[in-house]
């Protein structure tokens, strides 16, 4: 049997956040396993890549041996002394399985760290220079990934997921063993081609159920379908990541043609390209979301759902903007509840003093000056209080456990605010029914959330309004400090590819 190394090292990392990721970040999403307990993942039944991954090679009689897996929600860039950890934990499990036949790695592809700009690159080109250059190292990205020329010298093959909600995860480490094992057996002899654009994707137009990145999705779709191609897919790239390699990639896989890879992938970044005036930015301020909110009710409208773009801790960003809650308070709708807004001087506040008493508090916007004032509130009811830990029911990522540290739920005239402590975007609402609240009950949910939260809300909401209130993850990227970015690229400047 041959044997290979699996492990995730998974951070997408906002350059643009105040909040460094440490150890600590690491381990409290409870998504931190060494050796033979990274299997414990599909014990809990999450469907990510590195369970895809594992699964698919037992069924392919692979030897799986797994050194490291973790995870961190989006934040800051990584402290140089928990890359160091992880690295150590990573390269110390390896160790003890040598020898070894090939890597099949989960990475996300938009890692930084105070200690390199480019944590995939650095952990790859690591890789290599301990288990020489013959060894296969194939591995699965993020949609988002910032490919550097770094990673691309130092991986045979890259495969960003297609799908954003990222639905398509388990399907694409489930890729990665079977094209490992085809490798193996001399049956393929992949070559790779990453075409990178000029060109950043804001989040709120990544969706790949809508226009423009619908179309893309198809275009690559149909590339894969070309006979003696054996993967394509459109990384978005992430701005905030804000380094010099930041930007979209195109990645075409062929069966040893090279001029093929070459061919298509440059086909298609033009054609992607040419559409750049498709990818600008187009959220509503809070104020004519709110207003298109309350015309909708008055039609009769049930369930719907306002997304905040730009205070998406799924995107690094600290979770307690107050833009879109200060104006839900000050129209007081009926059936409104918000969350999850990230405060844990607030949650603590309202655990300590207990669910049935009024607290005075200051709200939210306490972490930076991108995310409006906290919003000062007397006579606040604290309705519930729990631990804020389930496990992910959106199909993104099922299973994934959750942990928002204490969370409560707030009660201000008819507006239900729920707190947690710790950040993670709203993919679902197990926080709200953990906390009493059945959003089905309700006018309008609020969430802290680009793209994620569609793949389940979609099927309850009669309507999805997304707003874009200043913040670190705006897609409104002229209004970004973006400090590293190599220029010219689009549409920060006006360029051609
Ligand atoms: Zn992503």
């Amino acid at each position: 049997m041959k044997r290979i190394i699996v492990g995730q090292i998974m951070h997408e990392s906002s350059s643009l956040s105040r909040t460094p990721t440490l150890e600590s970040n690491f381990r409290q999403t409870l998504i931190w396993f060494e050796g033979k307990n990274v299997f414990d993942l599909s014990t809990i039944g999450m469907r990510d890549f590195l369970t895809g991954i594992m699964e698919k090679g037992q069924e392919l009689q692979l030897d799986i041996s797994p050194c490291f897996c973790t995870f961190a929600s989006p934040s800051g860039k990584i402290s140089a002394k928990c890359f160091d950890t992880l690295k150590q934990k990573f390269f110390s499990n390896i160790d003890e399985s040598v020898p070894i036949d090939g890597f099949c790695l989960a990475l996300h592809g938009a890692g930084v760290s105070e200690a390199d700009p480019d944590v995939e690159g650095n952990l790859l080109e690591e890789i290599r220079h301990r288990y020489g250059s013959n060894l296969p190292i194939i591995v699965t990205l993020d949609p988002h990934a910032n490919i550097t020329s770094k990673m691309i010298q130092n991986a045979d093959l890259l495969l960003p997921s297609k799908l954003y909600p990222h639905t398509d995860t388990y399907e694409t480490g489930q890729k990665a063993s079977c094209l490992m094992q085809q490798i193996l057996t001399g049956d393929i002899n992949p070559v790779m081609k990453v075409k990178k654009l000029p060109l950043l994707i804001p989040l709120n137009k990544g969706c790949t159920e809508e226009f423009p990145m619908e179309e893309v999705l198809k275009k690559c779709l149909e590339c894969e379908n070309t006979p003696g191609v054996l993967y394509c897919s459109f990384a978005q790239g992430f701005p905030y990541s804000d380094i010099e390699e930041c930007g979209a990639s195109v990645v075409v896989i062929t069966d040893g043609d090279t001029e093929l890879a070459e061919t298509l992938s440059q086909q298609l970044a033009d054609w992607i390209f040419q559409r750049r005036k498709d990818f600008i930015s187009d959220g509503l301020t809070v104020q004519q979301g709110v207003d298109k909110a309350q015309e909708l009710i008055n039609k009769g409208a049930k369930l719907i759902v306002m997304n905040e773009i730009s205070d998406n801790p799924g995107a690094g960003t600290p979770g307690d903007g107050t833009y879109l809650l200060r104006e839900l308070l000050n129209r007081n709708l009926p059936g409104t509840c918000a969350g999850v807004l990230i405060d844990p001087e607030t949650a603590a506040l309202a655990s300590k003093a207990g669910a049935g008493s009024y607290i005075s508090l200051k709200l939210g916007g306490k972490t930076d000056e991108y995310h409006g004032k906290p919003i000062e509130l007397e006579n606040v009811y604290v309705k519930s209080i729990c631990d804020g830990k389930y496990n992910l029911l959106s199909p993104m990522t099922h299973g994934q456990p959750v942990n928002y540290g204490t969370t409560v739920r707030l009660q201000k005239g008819n507006i239900d605010i729920i707190v947690g402590s710790q950040g993670f975007q709203t993919m679902d609402d197990g926080v709200f029914t953990l906390l009493g609240i059945d959003v089905r009950q309700y006018n309008i949910v609020a969430v802290k959330s680009a793209q994620h939260f569609k793949a389940y809300f979609k099927h309850l909401a009669d309507h999805i309004i997304s707003v874009d209130p200043p913040g670190i993850s705006s897609g409104n990227l002229h209004q970004l400090p973006l400090k590293h970015i190599k220029h010219p690229i689009y549409p920060l400047d006006e360029t051609e590819m």
